[in-house]
């Protein structure tokens, strides 16, 4: 079946049209950036992968999609005649809150519960939700699905998923620790199985996704036991524009201070915290290390910070499980430093996690995937490329090909 994969993050939109009886990526699309002035979207198409790129300063996430879709349809290298020869649509999306314990094919009653879990992760949701209803008005006869991103941590216990708040805040309203980048933890996890040669239900992992959100789920037996992100994507490490975890008080202090609304927080939280707050100058990691080799303090204050909370969100989840026999690296952070791969383990090798450095840094070795630590050390290192994609395809096409 072809499946288009559509993605639509924060501040990015990825997306690939994938022929799952095959596993052959026909086209691929990668827009960063989006909503600014300097956004840039690159189209390629199989067999050469050679970019078209397409203007899309100031368009939102879902304009950006509808663009890709006139440049699927009309230009001349597109592997397809026209739209209609898309058989369904995959779409990924963070929050599915306890409405979604699977992946489902949205329906009227799905669209509906999908609208209530926007304030869950209010940067991603919306975005998602926007490119459903744009696809639904242009090819209202291809099914689509929702893959969600909270799903595998469906398996964490109680005592990692409620907050020590009055219950009624969870009775009523469901307040409890969701995390997200869920596909991307449970590939990730099958992926070091495989890299290790051993099954994934004998292992104890640590996976670290590490890009512009970041987060790290404790994988025992295959399973989530607990993660870093929360009730929303808002929780746990620091990102490029989100706090991550700070003192609760701090915001009713600020709003108090400064007399700000829930909005303006909202969106200091979210949108201009993390390693944008502190640098001041971006939330790009490869921007922030190209800061810091030029002296820039606010950029190595950052990366400092950055490594520290990775490191102590690690030994958390090392202390959380009953064997930890490797931490898997993956997204673009995790995946493709390594100067950050570095910094980050060479604080962890007294717990057994000891890096290979020439392995850390083999040249060409983006996009495979490999163990990166020495032959014996206790705990391995693994890097996987995050291939979301083709698991949402897969996904999509199952639960459309048994409708
Ligand atoms: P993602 O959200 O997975 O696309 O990851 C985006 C983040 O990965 C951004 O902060 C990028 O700067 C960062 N990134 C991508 N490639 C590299 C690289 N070679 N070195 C450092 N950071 C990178």
């Amino acid at each position: 079946m072809l499946v288009l994969v559509v993605n639509a993050g924060s501040s990015s939109l990825k997306s690939q049209l994938i022929e799952t009886d095959g596993k052959l990526t026909l086209m691929r699309c990668l827009a960063e950036k989006v909503g600014a002035p300097d956004a840039s979207m690159k189209v390629s198409f199989a067999p050469d992968f050679d970019a078209v790129r397409c203007n899309v300063a100031g368009k939102s996430v879902a304009e950006c999609l509808r663009r890709l879709l006139e440049v699927l349809a009309d230009d001349p290298a597109s592997p397809i005649d026209g739209l209609e020869g898309i058989g369904a649509i995959g779409n990924r999306i963070v929050a599915g809150g306890e409405f979604f314990s699977k992946s489902v094919i949205i329906d009227a009653e799905a669209r509906e519960n999908l609208q209530k879990c926007e304030e869950l992760a209010p940067l991603h949701n919306p975005a998602a939700d926007a490119c459903i209803d744009m696809l639904h008005e242009l090819l209202p006869n291809t099914p689509q699905v929702a893959v969600f991103d909270t799903a595998f941590h469906a398996t964490m216990p109680p005592k990692a998923y409620l907050y020590p708040l009055p219950m009624r805040y969870y009775e009523q309203y469901r307040i409890r620790r969701y995390g997200a980048h869920g596909t991307s933890h449970r590939y990730a996890a099958q992926q070091a199985a495989n890299l290790l040669g051993r099954p994934l239900r004998d292992l104890g992992l640590i996976t670290c996704h590490l890009g512009n959100g970041g987060s790290i789920t404790a994988v025992n037996h295959g399973k989530s036991i607990d993660t870093t992100m929360g009730f929303t994507p808002l929780e746990g490490l620091m990102m490029g524009t989100r706090s991550g975890s700070i003192d609760p008080a701090i915001i009713t202090y600020i709003m108090r201070r400064e007399g700000r609304t829930f909005d303006e927080m909202d969106a200091i939280l979210n949108r201009e915290s993390g390693i944008l707050g502190v640098t001041g100058e971006s939330a790009d990691m490869r921007d922030v290390l190209a800061l810091a080799a030029d002296g820039d303090e606010r950029a190595k204050l950052a990366i400092d910070m950055y490594v520290y909370r990775v490191q102590k969100a690690i030994g958390g989840f090392y202390a959380a499980m009953t064997r930890t026999d490797a931490v898997v690296m993956t997204a673009g952070i995790g995946e493709n430093s390594a100067e950050l791969r570095e910094l980050i383990f060479a604080g962890l090798a007294h717990m057994g996690m000891i890096l290979d450095k020439e392995r850390n840094q083999v040249e060409g070795a983006i996009g495979m995937n490999r163990i990166i630590s020495i032959d014996d050390s206790p705990i391995k290192i693994c890097v996987v490329t995050a291939d979301e994609e083709i698991r949402i395809a897969r996904e999509t096409a199952n639960l459309v090909g048994a409708q």
